[in-house]
C-alpha cells in the first residue's frame, strides 16, 4: 500500500489539536502487513512531551466543544457519517493491509463504524435532564448531564477503525473531546478517521489520535489530572492495569475485557442455523474478537453430526491474503500470536484432545494458522479455560441442559454467550440463566449499534452502543434552587 493507492486517507503523522506532528526527536513505529511482513509505513513513537501537548488541546476543544448546541455537534458527527460511507473502499483497504481480515470483513466494519457516528449524532439531542418534585415548598431541583470531558480511548488492533467509532462517536456526540491511542500494530486505520473528523468540521482538539509506545503515551494519559474520562477496550490484564492507574486520579472507566464466549448447541437445535453460526462467531477475523465463540458445547446425541458438518465447512474456507477475491480467512496479527494459538492446541493434544481438522501453522506464511477444529475437548483444558483468539474451535461434549450451563458459567469472564435451541421454554430458562452481558440465541450477529454491548464479572464495566452509550461519557449534575 503506498500514498498513490490510498491518497489523502493514508498519513503517516499523528494529529493533535488540529495539526499533524511528528515525534519530538522524530522516533517512528514501523508497521508491517501481516498477511506478508511488507512494510507499510511507519508512524511517529510520541513521547510524554507530545502526548502531554495533545491534552491541553484536548481541553481547549473541550472548552470550544460543549459550549455547542447539540444540533450543531449532531451535524458535525452526520458530516462524519457521510464521510466514512464515501470513502469505504480506501478504509477498508488501509484496514486489511494492516489488519489482516478479508476485504469483505473490513468493509463491514467500515459500515458499522459510520452506523455509531450516525446512532450517536441522533443520540446526541436526546441527552435529556429531570425535573424533580421537591421536598419543600419554595424549592426546586433540576437535574442535568454535562459532558465528563477530556476522555482518553485506548483501542486494540482486532477492529482497528469501530473500537474507535464505539467511543468516540458518544463522546463527540456527548460535547466531550478525545485522544485516541490506537493499537501499535493498526494507527493507520485511526489517522484516517482523523483525516475524515478534519474534513467533517470538527473542531482543532476535539479529536486527536497519538501513536507511538503504549506504555509511554498510555502512562501519560492516565497520569494526567486533566484526563477525566479512560475507555478501553483490550485483554483483561491490561484493563486491570489500567483501573489501577485510573484510580490516582480518580477518572471514570469504561473496560471492554476479554471473553470465554461459551456456545450451546441443544439436540432440539436446527442443526444446519447453529454450524453457521460457529463459523462465522469463531471464524470470523481469524477467530481474533473478544466476543468469538471460545468453548463449544455440543449435547451427545448430536455431536458427531455437529462435528461432521463443521469439518465439511471449514474445508470450504479459503486462507489467504485478506486483499485477494474470494479470501475468507486472512493472516493472524503477527506470528507470536500463532505461537501462542499452537501452544494451545499442542497442550489440548497432550490433553487427550483429538485434531478433526487443521492443528498446524498454514503454509500461507508466518502469521498464518491452519482453521481448527478440535474433538473431545474437556473443561480442565487450557484451550477451554484460556481465551484463545485464534482459529480454533474446541468441541465439548454434555448431556444434561444443567450441567452445560453449571460448566457455561464456571469462568471469571461474562461477555458473550450463545445458544441454540428450537425450544421455547428451554430459550426462555437458559438466557435467564446465562451469566453473561449478551446472549445470542440462534444468532451470532450481536454486536449492532442498537443494542448495549458489554460483559458481566471480568469482562468489563459499561456499556457501548444503544441509548446507554453516551451515559459513560456524561456527569450528572442536579440544582437545587431554594427560596422561590
Ligand atoms: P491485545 O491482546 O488485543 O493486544 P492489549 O490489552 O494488549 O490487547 O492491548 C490493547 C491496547 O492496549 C493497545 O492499544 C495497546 O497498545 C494498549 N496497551 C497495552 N499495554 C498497555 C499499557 N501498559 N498501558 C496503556 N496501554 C497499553
Amino acid at each position: 500500500m503506498t500514498y498513490d493507492d490510498c491518497g489523502a486517507l493514508f498519513r503517516r503523522q499523528a494529529y493533535v489539536g488540529g495539526t499533524w506532528i511528528d515525534a519530538d526527536d522524530g522516533q517512528t513505529v514501523t508497521v508491517t502487513n501481516p498477511a506478508n511482513g511488507e512494510v507499510i509505513g511507519t508512524v511517529p513513537a510520541l513521547g510524554a512531551a507530545e502526548v502531554e501537548r495533545a491534552i491541553q488541546s484536548a481541553r481547549d476543544g473541550f472548552r470550544l466543544w460543549r459550549d455547542k448546541t447539540a444540533s450543531q455537534r449532531a451535524e458535525a458527527l452526520r458530516r462524519w457519517h457521510g464521510l466514512i460511507l464515501d470513502h469505504r473502499a480506501v478504509l477498508a483497504r488501509i484496514l486489511t493491509t494492516e489488519q489482516g481480515k478479508p476485504l469483505a470483513e473490513a468493509e463491514a466494519e467500515v459500515d458499522a463504524t459510520a452506523s455509531f457516528f450516525l446512532w450517536f449524532a441522533e443520540e446526541a439531542r436526546r441527552v435529556y435532564g429531570d425535573i424533580v418534585p421537591a421536598p419543600r415548598q419554595g424549592q426546586r431541583i433540576l437535574v442535568t448531564k454535562e459532558p465528563v470531558g477530556v476522555c482518553a480511548a485506548i483501542t486494540p488492533w482486532n477492529f482497528p477503525l469501530s473500537m474507535i467509532a464505539r467511543k468516540a462517536a458518544p463522546a463527540v456526540a456527548a460535547g466531550c473531546s478525545i485522544i485516541i491511542k490506537p493499537a501499535e500494530a493498526t494507527p493507520f486505520s485511526a489517522l484516517a478517521l482523523a483525516v475524515l473528523a478534519e474534513k467533517a468540521g470538527i473542531p482543532a482538539g476535539v479529536f486527536n489520535v497519538v501513536t507511538g509506545p503504549a506504555r509511554v503515551v498510555g502512562g501519560t494519559l492516565m497520569d494526567s489530572p486533566v484526563v477525566r474520562k479512560v475507555t478501553f477496550t483490550g485483554s483483561t490484564p491490561i484493563g486491570k492495569l489500567l483501573m489501577r492507574q485510573a484510580a490516582d486520579t480518580v477518572k471514570r472507566v469504561s473496560m471492554e475485557l476479554g471473553g470465554n464466549a461459551p456456545l450451546i448447541v441443544f439436540e432440539d437445535a436446527d442443526l444446519d442455523r447453529a454450524v453457521t453460526g460457529i463459523m462465522q462467531s469463531k471464524f470470523r477475523n481469524a477467530g481474533q474478537t473478544c466476543i468469538c465463540s471460545n468453548r463449544i458445547f455440543v449435547q451427545d446425541g448430536i455431536y458427531d453430526a455437529v462435528v461432521e458438518k463443521l469439518v465439511r465447512a471449514i474445508e470450504a474456507l479459503r486462507i489467504g491474503n485478506g486483499l485477494e477475491e474470494g479470501v475468507t480467512m486472512g493472516p493472524m496479527i503477527d506470528p507470536r500470536a500463532v505461537a501462542d494459538v499452537d501452544k494451545l492446541v499442542q497442550d489440548a493434544v497432550t490433553a487427550g484432545a483429538s485434531v478433526a481438522k487443521g492443528g498446524k501453522r498454514h503454509p500461507q506464511g508466518d502469521s498464518f494458522y491452519e482453521p481448527t477444529l478440535l474433538t473431545d475437548v474437556t473443561p480442565s483444558m487450557s484451550v477451554a479455560s484460556e481465551e484463545i483468539f485464534g482459529p480454533v474451535a474446541p468441541i465439548i461434549r454434555f448431556s444434561t441442559e444443567e450441567e452445560v450451563i453449571e460448566l457455561a458459567n464456571d469462568t471469571p469472564f461474562g461477555l458473550a454467550s450463545y445458544f441454540y435451541t428450537q425450544d421455547l421454554a428451554r430459550a426462555w430458562r437458559v438466557s435467564g440463566a446465562l451469566e453473561y452481558g449478551m446472549v445470542g440465541l440462534n444468532e451470532v450477529a450481536i454486536s449492532v449499534v442498537e443494542a448495549p454491548f458489554g460483559g458481566f464479572k471480568e469482562s468489563g464495566v459499561g456499556r457501548e452502543g444503544s441509548r446507554h452509550g453516551i451515559d459513560e461519557y456524561v456527569e450528572i449534575k442536579y440544582v437545587n434552587m431554594g427560596g422561590l
